[in-house]
């Protein structure tokens, strides 16, 4: 790798491909920087999408703070669609190609469209991932639709749903598996959760999936689930999970696929042989790397926190010039969501955990933190309405300590191991 780069190409120009470009400034990069996107917008945040503009209190440009000497070439409204790591070149949708002594891969996720194509297209059948996607959707719920729909058991879609329910619009939320948010936070938690959902007016079915939507003409008029029952609605919104757009590496040698693009631990991009890409680095919610929390064991996260944090490393490293000299990438991972007037807050990974405890006030109070273990070790703590303590949780995640975390301290008496 050349020891002091002179171009820097970032590929998303997004959370974390703002927050490289910062950090390279920053760190005295004087170089040419180009942050390319497909999407025409500058970049922009998302999580402000399915809670503030949906619900009408502020507009859809969530454009995030840029400095003010960013000194950045910004290609937006183009996709880049072809990587040549040889000769170091990103090939754009319009014909040019831009060369790069160092390329910062940032090109997150796309929402996973709903299945059949046909009904997809239908009028009033929506996804949300983009600011465009807000403002359609927004400008829909403004208009009082006569039932949402919402598919999908996870935070989007309760947080939608929650939205909804601000709007006192009323509100069907269809969860295919039996404990809504349970992969994130566990049965508990996740039951906990939909319980206030349900008492707040959300018409909450699990263990449900839709059969075959109808329509009049080219609008959404009602669906069939399963089971047989039929749902009149006329506006309904996809939130099944999402897509890394990692299409456009195909043919480079990468190692990308569904899962993201692999990188080592300082988030250098690994081709299929296992050997570094020169020069190439990943970042974000398209990124999978080795969690040094878990045994090194490879994840892909979609956390804001992680994108930021990761987009940090890239550019230290990116300037490191070789190995040595570079950091790892050891952020645990950090997730918040609010709903029904809930901040949830989670630190670490819930996957796997074998092991569940409430460490302060209580599941009856739904005011509690509470922390999870895996094999006799603590790896991840949730609060919800009680971050205070959440912090001082990290540092036991971090260090693998045992489980229950503090379960000997004087005042934690009643602490109670469960199942997850
Ligand atoms: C509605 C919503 C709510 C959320 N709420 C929360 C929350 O409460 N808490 C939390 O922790 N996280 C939340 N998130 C997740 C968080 O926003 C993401 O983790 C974060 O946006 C990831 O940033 P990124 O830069 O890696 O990817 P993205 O933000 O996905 O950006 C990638 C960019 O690259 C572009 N791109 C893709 N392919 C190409 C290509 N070939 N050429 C050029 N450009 C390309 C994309 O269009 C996009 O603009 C939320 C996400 C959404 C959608």
């Amino acid at each position: 790798m050349t020891a002091r780069p002179e171009r820097i190409v970032v590929v998303g120009a997004s959370l974390a491909g703002l927050a490289a470009a910062h950090r390279l400034r920053e760190r005295g990069f004087a170089g040419s920087l180009t942050l390319v996107g497909d999407e025409p917008h500058l970049p922009y945040d998302r999580p402000p999408l399915s809670k503030q503009v949906l619900r009408g209190l502020c507009t859809a440009d969530t454009t995030l703070p840029r400095h003010p000497d960013l000194r950045a070439e910004f290609r937006l409204g183009r996709p880049a669609t072809r990587l040549d790591p040889a000769a170091r070149t990103v090939e754009l949708g319009d014909g040019s190609r831009l060369p790069y002594d160092r390329l910062l891969i940032a090109t997150g996720t796309r929402a996973r469209p709903w299945p059949a194509s046909e009904e997809a297209a239908l009028d009033g059948v929506f996804t949300l991932r983009g600011r465009d996607d807000a403002r359609r959707l927004g400008a829909r719920l403004q208009a009082k639709p006569r039932r949402v729909v919402l598919v999908g058991g996870g935070f989007i879609g309760f947080e939608m749903a929650s939205t909804c329910r601000d709007l006192r619009l009323p509100v069907t939320l269809l969860v295919r598996d039996a404990v809504p948010l349970a992969a994130a936070l566990g049965p508990r938690l996740g039951g906990l959760v939909g319980e206030v959902a349900r008492e707040k007016g959300v018409d909450l079915r699990l263990k449900t999936e839709i059969e075959r939507m109808e329509a009049e003409g080219d609008r959404l008029a009602a669906v069939t689930l399963k089971d047989g029952e039929r749902i009149e609605t006329d506006c309904l919104v996809a939130a099944i999970g999402t897509l890394r757009n990692v299409e456009w590496l195909d043919g480079s040698g990468l190692e990308a696929d569904a899962k993201g693009l692999r990188c080592d631990a300082f988030c250098r991009a690994l081709l299929r042989d296992g050997s570094v890409a020169a020069g190439v680095f990943a970042a974000g919610d398209v990124a999978r790397w080795p969690n040094p929390h878990d045994d090194d064991a490879l994840v892909a996260v979609e956390h804001w926190g992680n994108a930021r944090a990761q987009a940090e490393t890239v550019a230290d490293n990116m300037l490191a010039g070789d190995a040595s000299a570079m950091r790892r990438h050891d952020h645990l991972p950090d997730f918040w969501s609010q709903q029904f007037g809930l901040t949830i807050k989670l630190v670490g990974l819930t996957e796997g955990a074998d092991a569940f405890a409430v460490m302060h006030g209580s599941l009856e109070e739904r005011r509690l933190v509470a922390a999870f273990g895996r094999d006799g070790r603590t790896i991840a703590a949730a609060s919800i309405d009680s971050a205070r303590w959440l912090p001082a949780y990290k540092a036991a995640i971090r260090e693998r300590a045992p489980f229950p975390p503090i379960g000997d301290a004087l005042d934690q008496t009643r602490i109670r191991v469960q199942d997850p």
